[in-house]
């Protein structure tokens, strides 16, 4: 099953509309209101990615104009290097205008769990145990495996988290972390019609092998619909305050399972302090469910945990706020990881210089440059990633070798 839809399009458009089918797109990203092209040239993930894939990994195929000005249809089969070329292409290769994405039957309701843990071996270990189940029957595994990190109380209650309130108030100090690091595991389980009679005893099942604290399981059920859409909410919200147009300093980083631990030691526990100034996700995904031959870049390892540090600049004064003092905690985040040796790779990075891409794609850098000789030899698409000076600037630009200012 596969619903055809242009580029363009937002994918809280596609659900909509493949919902009148009663179908649904398999993996998404947590905020809906975001383009079809616009997710397919990085990846595309969220909590459903350990199963399915990021959304890269569900389109079957694309339309595309490449800068050349050749549209071409494009899929494993057919034009098939330009097919992986353009799907996690950050816009390097061609403009996607349409897209044929997988479908399946829309589950109708979702079992939504946050439990939580003080210890971080156990919360990794956790979630690791759940991704592996990926190849189980649906009955056997989550649907949905996210997390976030909590260092500061006000943090339960994140943007993106209005879940614990107003039926579930959650104070940390009840839980006994003893001021230390708080970690959530977020998990669902869809259901339909036909499986409303089995959902609690799967859940069941399933939280049974979980080591989280005892007292601190927080349950809500609700539409398909709405739990996709639940960033949507609490954007009005803020917007409603004037607090979403504000600068987003946000770092993204997909971090090798091996160095998960050394992570949470020297940036959950060291550089972020007691306050964090928005969410921090963290979930594993398999690396088997990315196909190598696009364009992204991900660790080498079978296993590599996504680090969404998702936060606000506030200019209120309080110096923890401020876009300045964020920005130098990203780069103080990515010079640890550098003299720890952690191979951590950014998602959707904004790298300034040639040079920083070319160790961004490491491997693969060759093949990225030749593909962009082959479908856009002028270097005109997508300049704003600065990957590539187009060819009209730099013949005039002084220092037009190979690696460009940018
Ligand atoms: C609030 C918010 C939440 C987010 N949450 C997630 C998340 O949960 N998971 C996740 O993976 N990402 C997430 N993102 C990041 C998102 O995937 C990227 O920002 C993506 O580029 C957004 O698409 P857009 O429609 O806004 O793209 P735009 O900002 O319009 O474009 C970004 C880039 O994508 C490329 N591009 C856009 N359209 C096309 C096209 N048709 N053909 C070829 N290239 C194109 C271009 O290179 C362009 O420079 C989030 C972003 C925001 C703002």
């Amino acid at each position: 099953m596969h619903a055809d839809v242009w580029g363009g399009e937002l994918w809280i458009d596609v659900l909509r509309s493949t919902l009148e089918y009663g179908l649904a797109p398999k993996s998404w990203t947590d905020y809906l209101y975001l383009s079809v092209g616009g997710t397919l040239s990085n990846a595309g993930i969220s909590g459903q990615a350990f199963n399915h894939g990021p959304q890269i990994s569900n389109v079957h195929e694309l339309d595309v104009v490449t800068g050349k000005g050749e549209i071409l249809t494009c899929s494993e089969e057919e034009n098939s290097k330009l097919f992986h070329a353009v799907l996690g292409g950050l816009g390097q290769f061609g403009i996607i205008t349409r897209a044929r994405i997988s479908l399946e039957p829309a589950p109708h309701r979702v079992r939504w769990i946050r439990v939580l843990y003080s210890s971080f071996s156990s919360f990794t270990r956790d979630q690791e145990y759940l991704i592996s189940l990926y190849g189980n029957p649906p009955s056997q595994k989550f649907d949905y495996v996210e997390g976030f990190v909590i260092v500061d109380e006000g943090l339960i209650n994140n943007w993106r988290s209005s879940f614990f309130s107003p039926r579930n108030p959650v104070k940390i100090s009840s839980i006994g972390s003893n001021g230390g690091v708080l970690y959530c595991l977020e998990i669902t389980k869809n259901y339909y019609q036909s499986t409303v009679d089995t959902i609690d005893q799967e859940v069941e099942y399933l939280l049974k092998k979980l080591n989280y604290i005892p007292s601190s399981v927080f349950t809500t059920d609700l539409p398909y619909v709405d739990f996709l859409d639940r960033v949507h909410k609490a954007e009005l919200k803020l917007r409603s305050k004037g607090l979403w147009d504000v600068p987003h300093p946000w770092l993204n980083l997909f971090v090798p399972k091996s160095r998960i631990a050394d992570f949470d030691k020297g940036v959950f526990k060291g550089i972020l302090g007691n306050k964090t100034s928005g969410p921090i996700l963290i979930y594993p995904m398999n690396r088997n469910k990315w196909d190598q031959r696009s364009s992204v870049v991900t660790p080498d390892e079978d296993v590599f945990y996504l680090v969404a540090l998702l936060r606000s600049a506030l200019d209120n004064g309080e110096e923890t706020q401020t876009l300045e003092y964020l920005s130098n905690q990203n780069r103080q985040i990515l010079r640890f990881c550098d003299d720890a040796g952690i191979k951590v790779k950014q998602y959707l990075p904004h790298y300034t210089t040639q040079q920083e891409w070319m160790d961004h794609f490491g491997d693969k850098w060759s093949q990225f440059y030749q593909k962009k000789m082959e479908f856009d030899p002028r270097r005109i698409l997508a300049t704003g990633q600065r990957i590539f000076m187009p060819s009209f600037l730099a013949s005039s630009s002084p220092s037009s070798g190979s690696v460009a200012p940018w």
